[in-house]
């Protein structure tokens, strides 16, 4: 697995924290206009003219978000950027710029550091975004990473979860539930693992939903289509804890119903074999499973004809009347009310 005794380790404490820091984020280059002032002095420094400015910020800590037995540290990096990429596009906003924050026990190397942000390093350079400060501390036990995100946006093109109308088609891109079989998958692994750690596991089958789990991306791409497109999302949120939980924030903030139906709920076929293989229910998954960081949307029905034939949307549901709830409508056209589960990440 991830820890390989042969890797050279060099102790935290030989370089310091000023070391540290600068040799973590010395190739770190500076891509957006806004940024007057990166990393290096007290603060940054950025200029947004007359944008208006989106911040979001999300914690993720060893044991609770991330295993670090099957999640490599420079995956680690480059999900802890993603994650919170997706807030910023769930605005219809541009990303510009992160801070990255962590708390490390002296159990790690610098190596294990240069993974992490060769991870950080990587997403900054795809999603064209300037890391632009954080924080460095020690922790007593496990690894912590804070990231911020800030992006920009027009004030006319802002999306809110809270505008979704009755009759809005409710869309969602790509396919759900992946991201939670990987994870499945990973954690059968680890148990196989340690009772035989000499066991090579054959993951060819699962590639798709091992990466999405691993190595997510944020949909990025889905906002420029939509601008593409010409269409403006009535609402919008992105998938982190599951397509129930996200339609029921829509709903409520919206003061609307939505009718979902199953047949309609995008999935990959590793996605159905793996369900069939774990014997769990597929749209349980799709429904509750999390971490697929898709953009859910609304549109109004004059936007179908732009949006019915592209490859990257699905159609899953209507908005209705508030009064008239929230439903899963079946493949056997029976309504089930829809509930909220998400992460339970409290309970564990
Ligand atoms: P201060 O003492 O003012 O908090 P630091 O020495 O912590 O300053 O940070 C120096 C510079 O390095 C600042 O620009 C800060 O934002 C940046 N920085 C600190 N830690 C990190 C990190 N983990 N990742 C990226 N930049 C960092
Ligand atoms: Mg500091």
């Amino acid at each position: 697995m991830i820890e390989d005794k042969n890797q050279q380790r060099t102790q935290l404490n030989d370089l310091g924290e000023f070391g540290l820091i600068e040799h973590l984020t010395k190739n770190f280059k500076l891509n957006q206009k806004s940024t007057v002032k990166g990393i290096g002095d007290d603060a940054a420094v950025l200029n947004f003219d007359n944008k208006q400015v989106i911040v979001t910020t999300d914690l993720l800590v060893e044991g609770v978000h991330f295993d670090l037995s099957y999640m490599p540290l420079k995956h680690l990096g480059y999900k802890a950027i993603i994650v919170n990429l997706s807030d910023v596009f769930a605005m219809n906003a541009k990303a510009t710029q992160v801070t990255v924050s962590i708390a490390v026990s002296n159990r790690f190397p610098l190596e294990a550091l240069e993974d992490l942000y060769a991870g950080i390093e990587t997403a900054a350079n795809i999603y064209g975004i300037d890391v632009i400060g954080g924080d460095t501390t020690s922790s007593n036990k496990g690894l912590l990473i804070s990231v911020t995100a800030i992006g920009e946006i027009e004030p006319k093109n802002e999306v809110y979860r809270s505008g979704a109308k009755p009759n809005d088609l409710l869309v969602v891109s790509g396919d759900l539930g992946a991201a939670y079989m990987g994870l499945q998958v990973l954690e059968r692994e680890k148990e196989v693992y340690k009772v035989n750690p000499n066991s090579q596991p054959d993951l060819e089958a699962y590639s798709y939903i091992i990466e999405r789990q691993l190595k997510p991306e944020a949909r990025k791409d889905i906002i420029k289509l939509l601008e593409d497109l010409d269409v403006k999302p009535t609402s919008m949120i992105d998938v982190s804890d599951g397509l129930s939980s996200e339609i029921i924030h829509i709903c409520k903030q919206s003061k609307v119903g939505c009718d979902l139906y199953e047949n309609k709920i995008p999935l990959d076929p590793q996605v159905i074999s793996t369900c069939e293989e774990f014997n769990i229910d597929s749209t349980t998954v799709a429904l509750n499973g999390g971490e697929d960081y898709e953009l859910l949307f609304t549109v109004s029905q004059d936007d179908f004809p732009k949006i019915k034939a592209n490859p990257n949307l699905s159609i899953i549901g209507f908005m209705k009347e508030e009064k008239e709830g929230i439903h899963l409508v079946t493949r056997a056209d029976t309504r089930i009310p829809i509930k909220a589960q998400g992460w339970k990440n409290f309970n564990d």
